[in-house]
């Protein structure tokens, strides 16, 4: 054990985490508008865990280099240290990161979530009462989208128009495997999906689903054209749920007319009319568990119908390693103005101290939020659209926020 000034360590076994009264707790504070939101939330952070524990307990923050602070610092947007602490201290937290231009490391999110293996990318995505939103009943959406964050067309495997790799794949495709004709000059990118990895993430859906009692899980896919892809991630998803959910779980076509009985329904719909449905019947939905790219488009629509990025949190986790992080970028002209929202940072937050099963401190800052939006005294993106909104900046919103803690 470490000493009191320290922290301790969280540890993982079995599945479980074990989570000590002073966690250390590793964060990268983010480019651009980062700093300013990195701020705000750990001054809630550190408010909430006081204020719910009595004084009990407390995080042991611990900075972790990456991007622009990283490379000015050492040379490198992605120092083995910082790779190294979350492989340690096993749950970190992060603010936007920029993504260096022209060679290198494509993007540094992306490399965390393929070398960590992070391979569920969680949103949840609820409305706040008071948000500008553009929807007539914002609040009828309440969904937590499981998105599989390391194989579809994000494996990064393409090949450019014109070279001579794309030109032998072609042919190895239209010659050796008589593939329909493909044209001379196209690019040709390759969508892998596998069924450890599409299993893996349904079954975490399916859990957090059982855990949170929530009534359904929805497979989103596009399998009615990608029917070896899309279809078969449907398909291993209906599998596992029988195979290792059985009697806890129903599918939608077997739920009987007196309803599922406290057993969470599994369906599945395609992703383009599950578009649709969340415009127009987002009740029918709880938890959505989707390849990589539907996810990807699906959280940022879900998150424009309750008032936008700057309210939009996110998790990437793994099998005991898991970082969450703000999903907007650095927003860079606003760097250093103590303008922007800092919310998708904060509930980002709320989503880690749930995942450590520190739910009295998640649920203190929510009230803490909701206190914040009903006293409207908010950042400008939400004060634009907000009747009689005062406009706060960054740290006097935190400071609303820590006023209201439950
Ligand atoms: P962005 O930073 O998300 O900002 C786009 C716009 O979204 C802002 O100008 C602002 O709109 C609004 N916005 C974003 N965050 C907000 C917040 N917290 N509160 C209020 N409004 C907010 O997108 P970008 O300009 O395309 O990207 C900038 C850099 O971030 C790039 O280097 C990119 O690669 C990087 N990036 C990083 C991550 C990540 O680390 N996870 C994700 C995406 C992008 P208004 O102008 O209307 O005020």
């Amino acid at each position: 054990m470490a000493d009191a000034k320290q922290g301790t360590p969280i540890t993982y076994a079995g599945g479980r985490y074990t989570v000590p009264n002073d966690p250390v707790i590793p964060f990268i504070e983010g480019d651009g508008t980062g700093r300013d939101i990195w701020k705000a939330s750990r001054k809630v952070f550190d408010a909430a865990v006081a204020k719910a524990s009595g004084g009990k307990r407390r995080i042991v923050w611990k900075e972790m280099l990456a991007g622009e602070k990283a490379f000015n610092a050492t040379g490198n947007w992605l120092p083995d240290a910082t790779i190294a602490d979350i492989k340690t201290y096993r749950v970190g937290i992060k603010g936007p990161l920029t993504t260096p231009v022209g060679g290198g490391i494509r993007s540094l999110n992306v490399a965390l979530r393929m070398i960590l293996d992070l391979y569920a990318c969680i949103r949840p995505v609820r409305y706040f009462a008071g948000v500008p939103s553009p929807m007539k009943r914002p609040q009828d959406l309440d969904v937590v989208i499981f998105r599989e964050n390391t194989e579809d067309v994000y494996a990064g495997i393409e090949f450019a128009a014109g070279t001579a790799e794309a030109k032998r794949l072609r042919e190895f495709l239209m010659v050796e495997l008589k593939s329909k004709a493909i044209r001379e000059d196209s690019a040709i990118g390759i969508k892998p999906m596998s069924q450890f990895g599409s299993q893996r993430l349904v079954r975490r859906a399916l859990q957090f689903a059982l855990d949170k009692q929530r009534p359904s899980v929805t497979l989103v896919h596009k399998g009615n054209i990608q029917k070896f892809t899309e279809g078969a991630f449907r398909d291993w998803g209906y599998q596992l749920a029988k195979a290792e959910f059985a009697g806890r779980v129903v599918a939608e076509e077997d739920v009987p007319a007196a309803g599922a009985g406290g057993k969470v329904v599994v369906k599945d719909r395609i992703a383009d009319s599950t578009f649709q449905q969340m415009l127009l019947r987002p009740k029918e939905y709880s938890v959505l568990a989707t390849p990589n790219l539907n996810g990807d488009y699906l959280s940022d629509a879900c998150a424009a119908q309750v008032g936008g990025l700057g309210m939009a949190p996110g998790a990437n986790i793994g099998d005991g390693y898991a970082v969450f992080e703000a999903t907007h970028g650095t927003a860079p002209k606003y760097a250093d103005l103590d303008k922007i929202n800092p919310c998708s940072l904060i509930l980002s937050g709320v989503m880690m101290f749930e995942h450590l099963g520190w739910d009295d401190v998640a649920r203190s800052i929510v009230a803490g939020i909701e206190g914040a939006l009903g006293a409207k005294r908010v950042t400008y993106d939400i004060a634009r659209q907000m009747e009689g909104a005062t406009e706060v900046g960054t740290s006097a919103f935190a400071d609303q926020i820590v006023g209201h803690l439950g």
